[in-house]
């Protein structure tokens, strides 16, 4: 049965997120593990980590996932960003593990015209150097599908479905739908005939921003 959750604000302590989620009975809540219009972040204190996991563990809540900056560009093309991008991803996942998350969601990122083929192969590189220098981690990236505006990534079933398939450890991936794209984009033009369904196991989380539920 899938859980019903929201976004929520961070504003004043990531434990509010965790509040405010209580009074909409939330089972699953998704928060930003940092600003997200800024690459750096003030260090979490022992204290901020401890308060969120006790909020956490007393709530009604099953799950806790981040969604990282719209800043990050796994597939960029231009070298001096694409570290960034992995240095300020990284720094993320150990946010999001620090808090005890279940997952952290991110947009697979822009080829910035230089192929879809060269952006996956950045994409999945970048995930494997994060979990190279992240052994052990619980918590697991979710990549969310896209609009697919300009030359960004993610707007086919067939992207999520390689990146899944390069990574060296597949297993701490998995994929976050948002219907009010992913449906509408499946029915113009669905996914050729042997694509597995990328990600049926993979699905961690499905995303209804500006959309009408309809389940
Ligand atoms: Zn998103």
């Amino acid at each position: 049965m899938p859980l019903f959750g929201a976004h929520m604000s961070i504003a004043g302590g990531h434990f509010h997120a965790i509040e405010k989620a209580q009074p909409y009975r939330c089972e699953a809540v998704q928060l930003f593990t940092k600003s997200t219009n800024q690459w750096q972040a003030k260090d979490l204190s022992d204290e901020e980590v401890a308060l969120f996991r006790k909020k956490y563990s007393e709530s009604r809540l099953q799950m806790a996932m981040g969604h990282d900056s719209y800043l990050i560009n796994l597939a960029s093309p231009d070298e001096a960003l694409y570290r960034k991008s992995i240095e300020s991803f990284i720094l993320e996942y150990q946010r999001s593990e620090r808090l005890g998350l279940d997952y952290l969601i991110t947009h697979p990122g822009s080829h910035v015209d230089s192929g879809e083929e060269a952006g996956l192969a950045r994409i999945a590189q970048a995930l494997d150097e994060t979990h190279r220098r992240c052994p052990g981690f619980r918590v697991k990236v979710l990549l969310e599908n896209t609009a697919g505006q300009g030359f960004n990534l993610g707007h086919r079933f067939e992207h999520l479905a390689e990146i899944l398939e390069r990574v060296r450890e597949p297993r701490r991936i998995g994929v976050c739908l948002t219907p009010a794209i992913s449906l509408p984009r499946a029915i113009r033009s669905p996914p050729s005939a042997n694509i597995e369904p990328p990600c049926a196991s993979s699905i961690g989380s499905w995303a209804s921003n500006d959309c009408v539920p309809f389940i």
